[in-house]
């Protein structure tokens, strides 16, 4: 849309009075002031009076290749003056079989099926109905039971944000009720203060075999779990978590899922992050966002070849996988997905990450030294500062306007973050170069230490 042609009092008018945002408050939708983005270059996006901010998060962890790239769009044009639609049900086209293979190529192990979706719910909602069609198949009718972790994100449609286990998104929406089993939190930071790490990690696996034996391995179907727990907080597991955790999937014939929704794509400086850096080969990986670098929704649920031949043949008992949507491998988005591997692999973007990742890991650990951040975390180039406040208090003590407090000193400075409660996230494009890593962290610690200033003239400090 043209700024140009309108004038921007109505346009902000309409998107109260029509649009209904993902999470929005609903007291008084008036009252929240969003930021219209407008433009794009590289790591920087622009709002709807030209102000320039770098973009944290890239978008919801998702712009890999940045702003402004003409190769994918460029792609898309291409495939959508040519065929702009294809049934994905009767029928196939050349973009998604290709994209399949380029796919497939790329995945640990025999994981080698790919099932196109509209984006990371609808991947992860797809991977959930492939274990119970499979589990049925085999005659496991009683194996339905999830397992996954407080604080997870899987996703918005019923079954996938069932299996989400952040506390504030529940008791609002219905959920499938008897089916999922949370594991308690996986932060080694809230752990308790006389625990060592290695302590902490065996109770965590120790927290997934209980569960299995408990809620008993007939009725257990899979365990899903994000690589790194993106939006619950940049949960980084202790070396060696899901390793240990597929074994004990494995002793109790229980399928693991691994949610690559985020990691997948370059965040971590891989293709996939659950066997380059995890070395897991899980039983189905989901992924979204990075696959196209967000330029046009698509997601795709990747299954291994030994899930798909416990159905094949006579075992198939002449089922079909009812399960599939109009825009399953989208032409236009298997266009945009194929491009965006050939700019990864000419533009050398998972050899960057690797590059620049010791110097924003760097000064992310350097945060932790302010006194108002408890943990600054990361992987790759996914960072996360988590901020104590009370002076005397222990280190989980929280306040829940500190993330917004920083972002909105950071916004003013020219950097947008991701606010969560006590938290702040970021992810930035992978075509992040040094200088502008350290000039978001410049901003960065910059915008805690105004916060900081806030708190001791708040009395919070
Ligand atoms: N899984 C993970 C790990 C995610 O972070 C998200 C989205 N943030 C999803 C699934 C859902 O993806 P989408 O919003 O594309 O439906």
């Amino acid at each position: 849309m043209s700024l140009t042609n309108s004038n921007f009092d109505d346009v902000r008018n309409w998107d109260i009075e029509h649009h209904l945002h993902p999470w929005e408050g609903m007291e008084d939708p008036a009252a929240y002031e969003r930021t219209f983005v407008e433009g794009g270059e590289g790591i920087y996006v622009t709002n709807e009076a030209g102000e320039k901010f770098i973009d944290g998060p890239a978008g919801m962890w998702c712009v890999q290749v940045g702003y402004g790239n003409t190769d994918i769009p460029q792609a898309m044009a291409k495939q959508a003056l040519e065929m702009a639609y294809v049934s994905p049900f009767s029928n196939s086209n050349s973009a998604s079989a290709q994209l399949a293979h380029e796919i497939a190529k790329r995945t640990p192990g025999d994981l080698n099926t790919v099932f196109f979706t509209t984006g990371g719910s609808t991947a992860v909602d797809s991977a959930l109905r492939f274990v119970q069609f499979r589990n049925n198949l085999m005659g496991k009718r009683e194996k339905k039971v999830i397992i996954s972790r407080q604080k997870a994100y899987h996703g918005s449609t019923y079954l996938s944000s069932s299996v989400s286990g952040k506390e504030r998104d529940k008791g609002w929406l219905d959920q499938a009720e008897g089916l999922v089993y949370f594991l308690p939190n996986v932060n080694p930071y809230v752990r308790g203060k006389a625990q060592t790490v290695a302590e902490f990690l065996d109770e965590k696996v120790a927290d997934l075999e209980n569960a299995i034996l408990e809620i008993g391995p007939e009725k257990v179907a899979a365990f899903i779990a994000e690589p790194i727990l993106a939006s619950g907080g940049v949960i980084v597991p202790p070396k060696g978590y899901h390793k240990r955790c597929l074994e004990v999937c494995r002793k109790y014939d229980v399928l693991y899922i691994s949610d690559e929704v985020v990691t997948g794509f370059g965040r971590l400086g891989h293709w996939f992050a659950s066997e380059a850096v995890f070395d897991i080969v899980p039983d189905i990986i989901t992924c979204a966002k990075g696959l196209t670098s967000g330029y046009v929704p698509m997601g795709a649920c990747i299954i291994s070849d030994r899930l798909i031949e416990d159905i094949s043949g006579d075992a198939s008992k002449g089922a079909t996988f009812s399960n599939g949507f109009t825009y399953s491998g989208h032409p236009v988005s298997a266009a945009a997905a194929l491009a965006n591997i050939e700019v990864f692999e000419r533009d050398h973007i998972l050899e960057h990450v690797h590059k620049v990742t010791p110097l924003f890991l760097e000064r992310l650990h350097a945060l932790a030294e302010l006194p108002l951040v408890g943990d600054a975390r990361g992987e790759g180039l996914m960072g996360c500062v988590e901020c104590h406040v009370k002076a005397e208090g222990d280190q989980l003590s929280m306040d829940h306007e500190v993330g917004g407090m920083i972002d909105a000193h950071c916004a003013k400075m020219g950097l947008l973050l991701r606010p969560l409660i006590n938290m702040c996230v970021f992810s930035p494009p992978l075509v992040i170069e040094e200088a502008q890593i350290n000039q978001m962290f410049d901003i960065l610690g910059e915008g805690i230490r105004r916060t900081t200033d806030d708190l001791v003239r708040q009395g919070k400090r």
